[in-house]
């Protein structure tokens, strides 16, 4: 087979079979097809599309481009979570203690952050001593011992998304929804879970900028998993504005101490009651959505998260002292304000820029070998249909740098759009598809 073939037929809108999608991932993995093949590739697919059976051969060829993880030793129907990313997310690490708290094995493996976004890896790692990189043995034991485990995304899970993704990072190829698609699926279908639950996110802040591709991207992934008899639903989710109150690896690891001990923003514990009902659901807990959600919050109330997220600290050489003690978590030197440049009502928020400033400040990857300072962040006071008097505080800044701090002030200001007329408040989630 011809690698330029390939991408000639992809070029001319042609659809691809199953044996020239294995042969060039296959190919591209062992060295065989270079970077530059790649890319025209990508940018073919980027700009043509996939048919819904293409997607489904690259998704296999890049899951199996590396091990298969195997989860069958842990008793119970293991669901996975994913989200396609946003700013001030921290649903992963409130809600997966809760949801092995309802007695739900929890495996999960998570990536770190690149570009605006930020990862639930980097985020545990602000705790200190918390080890990420176990091994896949330690990893199990750990579900079997206390029903919970967090590991970061494995070299040798689905190697093909990796050297992938980082040439999509470089050729514009990001935005693509086969390409999404067939990246986060993958990496699912390789990480070994029974049943898939995906959280799409939609808005100023997220991969997919309005509901309509949102709904293909989710409905995409949807097939695949039902493809593979892997039950997948995914819930859409605003990201017009950041979740919660706190944006930042460790001070989003303080809110979710916080929230898990019952003192969570309204919007982080409605997300995570919605979607910890559906895992419920996937896990053969009940199809009672109304029942699973009381039971979720329950977990919150009578500490029974939190308590999971101690063990998890523990189990994993994490210092627990930033369970009692929250605060510690917030380390940043400096804490500047960025008032309003007017009065009125919060119309939008450029949810990206919040996720950019970060990255400018050191708290986020430019380059995927970057180090990052986890204490640098952002707290958002004013949201979407907020009234705002002249003069008053939209955004905290963390940093330390004072002046990289100061600098971005202008910036946040201008992401703001407030206008005298009134505003609705955002919905958390817009559409399921299941
Ligand atoms: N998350 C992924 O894992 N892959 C993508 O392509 C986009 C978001």
């Amino acid at each position: 087979m011809n690698p330029n073939e390939i991408i000639r037929k992809k070029r001319d809108q042609e659809e691809l079979t199953k044996d020239e999608i294995e042969f060039f991932i296959n190919e591209y993995v062992n060295g065989n097809i270079p970077d530059y093949q790649a890319s025209s590739l990508l940018m073919a697919i980027y700009l043509n599309g996939m048919s819904q059976s293409e997607i489904y051969f690259l998704t296999n060829a890049m899951a199996h481009s590396g091990k298969i993880m195997d989860l069958s030793s842990i008793d119970g129907i293991k669901v996975d979570k994913h989200s396609t990313g946003g700013i001030g997310d921290k649903v992963t690490l409130v809600l997966m203690p809760l949801i092995a708290a309802c007695g739900v094995p929890v495996a999960k493996m998570s990536g770190r952050g690149l570009g605006y976004t930020q990862g639930t890896i980097d985020k545990l790692e602000s705790i200190e001593g918390f080890k990420t990189n176990i091994s896949i043995y330690d990893f199990i034991q750990n579900v079997k011992a206390i029903g919970i485990s967090l590991i970061c995304q494995q070299e040798d899970i689905a190697k093909a998304d990796k050297m992938l993704y980082a040439l999509r990072d470089v050729t514009s190829t990001v935005e693509s929804i086969p390409l999404i698609a067939s990246s986060i699926m993958s990496k699912k279908i390789a990480a070994g879970a029974d049943k898939i639950l995906l959280e799409v996110t939609c808005g100023s802040g997220a991969f997919m900028g309005n509901l309509d591709r949102a709904k293909v991207l989710s409905q995409t992934m949807v097939n695949i998993g039902r493809q593979y008899g892997k039950e997948t639903i995914a819930v859409i989710t605003n990201m017009d504005q950041p979740l919660g109150r706190f944006c930042g690896n460790s001070l989003e690891v303080m809110e979710t101490i916080n929230t898990l001990n019952g003192k969570g923003e309204d919007d982080v514990v409605s997300l995570c009651t919605i979607l910890g009902a559906y895992i419920l659901k996937l896990a053969g807990v009940s199809d009672n959505l109304a029942n699973n959600m009381r039971m979720i919050k329950s977990k919150i109330d009578n500490k029974e998260g939190l308590i999971k997220f101690r063990e998890l600290l523990l189990r994993q050489g994490g210092n627990t002292y930033c369970i009692d003690h929250p605060e510690v978590l917030n380390k940043a030197t400096y804490k500047i304000p960025v008032k309003t440049l007017k009065p009125g009502y919060v119309h939008e928020i450029n949810c990206k820029n919040i996720g950019k400033a970060i990255v400018n400040m050191g708290g986020g990857r430019q380059k995927k070998e970057d180090t990052i300072d986890n204490s640098v962040g952002i707290e958002v006071l004013k949201k979407i249909g907020d009234y705002v008097e002249a003069d008053d505080i939209l955004l905290f800044i963390y940093c330390n740098k004072e002046e990289l701090g100061n600098s971005q002030i202008r910036f946040l200001q201008n992401s703001y759009v407030i206008e005298p007329e009134k505003a609705e408040k955002v919905e958390e989630v817009l559409d399921i598809i299941e």
